[in-house]
């Protein structure tokens, strides 16, 4: 074989294999230039990629060559990959909360009802229906447009208001963690305050997961008669912010002797002495008291006749009585009691004459009267259960300086709860009564309310509040 004929060859193996076959017949030139030809193949296989790196190099070059492409492909990708994330989370979203929010079902006792979740669930907060509740356990029901009353007994009772931040347990009131909702005769209250109010009676259970609640009555058995345990009410789990407080021990001493004036003083239904009346609250144009009674001549100004209701009339002779046989007196008497709605018409209406008088237009004077006087229907006066004193000494008229100095006030002001009577409008629940602090008005509200509200320090709206 000659030098020319070294074959001129492409691949590796081809080169290996004429070398290896020609190692024998070439001689040493031959083989050197054979082997120099294959390391330089050696030399440009190392610069030839690695086979894995094709298909990148390929994407590089397509998207050198087709750049909008690319960008394009890529932005619908990365797309296309958060579209999947969102549809996958908001599966997973509506899932799970369909699976918590479905309705929940309610047993009393035996019933079983079904309400929708957001009937019931109100901002987070688990709500009961208090008249499915006083259904089945038969608590009987009051109520008015935003507070509702549930009633076992006389002293075991719960009273919610709409959206306040407050409830009463048996003349209590506590602080709740979530509003009532009263609506439309409808009360519902939170689970977690009626389930703590309950201290006897019923069983409570709730299962978030399952979304039930189960309330039952708790039973005892006598001679194999099954009865229900007796429903209570307890303050324990709350904060008491305020409360009537007990009058248990309280005792009643008088100077003369009251026995026929008693069932006066303590009417054994005191309700219809607790009428509140206010400019929020104002008596009809045609109430008039039954039973009214003239008070005697010899304890009002000379030549004055005045009328209280019955009771009313009674116990404030009692109280009289005894300040005069105790020389509290100092020249008190009464200077106002009933005032017919008639009354204070012509009063208002005489009033406001005098600033039109004056040159005030009829709405301006009207304006004017309001600020010192009560429109008709609105004055406790028209009650028939309230007074006004003045003594001979006071030549100004009724006035806080004048009355507060005397003894009449003083002995007033320590005992008429005795006799039922309460200072209607203290100097310190102005803001409460909406009136301003009058010394000289007594209402007659019945001795235990009054024991209870001079005992607690309440004012009337606040005790109304309790009861
Ligand atoms: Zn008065």
């Amino acid at each position: 074989m000659k030098k020319n004929d070294i074959p001129k060859t492409n691949t590796d193996e081809e080169i290996k294999e004429t070398a290896a076959n020609a190692e024998s017949e070439l001689n040493e030139y031959e083989l050197s230039v054979l082997r120099s030809r294959y390391d330089e193949l050696d030399d440009d296989r190392s610069k030839i990629p690695p086979p894995e790196k094709k298909n990148q190099n390929k994407l590089v070059k397509f998207a050198k060559k087709n750049t909008l492409a690319a960008v394009v492909i890529s932005v619908f990708a990365v797309a296309l990959a958060a579209a999947v994330i969102l549809l996958v989370v908001y599966a997973v979203n509506t899932f799970l909360i369909s699976e918590s929010k479905r309705d929940y079902r309610f047993t009393f006792g035996e019933e079983e009802i079904k309400v929708k979740y957001e009937e019931t669930v109100i901002n987070d907060v688990l709500y009961v229906d208090m008249n499915k509740l006083a259904e089945f356990t038969q608590m009987s029901v009051s109520g008015s447009a935003e507070t509702m009353k549930y009633i076992v007994s006389a002293d075991q009772y719960l009273k919610f208001t709409d959206d306040s931040e407050y409830a009463v347990i048996n003349a209590s009131k506590v602080s709740i963690s979530a509003p009532a909702v009263v609506k439309d005769g409808k009360c519902l209250v939170p689970y977690s305050v009626i389930s703590k109010a309950v201290a006897s009676g019923l069983t409570f259970k709730s299962d978030s997961v399952r979304n039930t609640v189960d309330i039952k009555r708790v039973t005892y058995t006598v001679d194999d008669v099954e009865y229900n345990e007796d429903i209570t009410f307890s303050t324990e789990d709350f904060k008491v912010v305020q409360a009537i407080q007990s009058t248990a021990g309280v005792e009643f001493e008088y100077t003369k002797d009251v026995s026929a004036y008693l069932e006066y003083i303590d009417p054994r239904d005191n309700s219809p002495y607790l009428v509140l009346v206010n400019a929020d609250n104002p008596l009809s144009s045609s109430y008039v008291p039954q039973n009214l009674s003239a008070i005697p001549s010899s304890y009002t100004a000379i030549g004055e006749i005045y009328e209280l209701e019955n009771c009313a009339a009674q116990a404030l002779i009692a109280m009289i009585r005894d300040m005069n046989a105790e020389s509290a007196n100092n020249g008190a008497y009464v200077t106002s009691a009933y005032r017919s709605y008639a009354y204070q018409l012509a009063l208002f209406e005489g009033y406001i004459e005098d600033y039109v008088k004056k040159g005030y237009s009829a709405s301006e004077a009207e304006a004017e009267v309001l600020k010192t006087s009560a429109r008709p229907g609105t004055s406790e006066h028209q009650s028939g259960l309230c007074v006004d004193f003045i003594t001979t000494a006071m030549k100004n008229g009724l006035n806080n300086d004048d009355f507060e100095s005397t003894r009449a006030f003083e002995w007033l002001s320590k005992n008429s709860y005795k006799y039922g009577f309460i200072l209607r409008y203290p100097e310190d629940k102005t803001d409460l009564t909406s009136y301003s602090y009058e010394s000289w008005h007594f209402r007659f509200v019945g001795r235990t309310a009054a024991t209870e509200m001079y005992v607690s320090g309440l004012c009337l709206e606040e005790y109304l509040e309790l009861i």
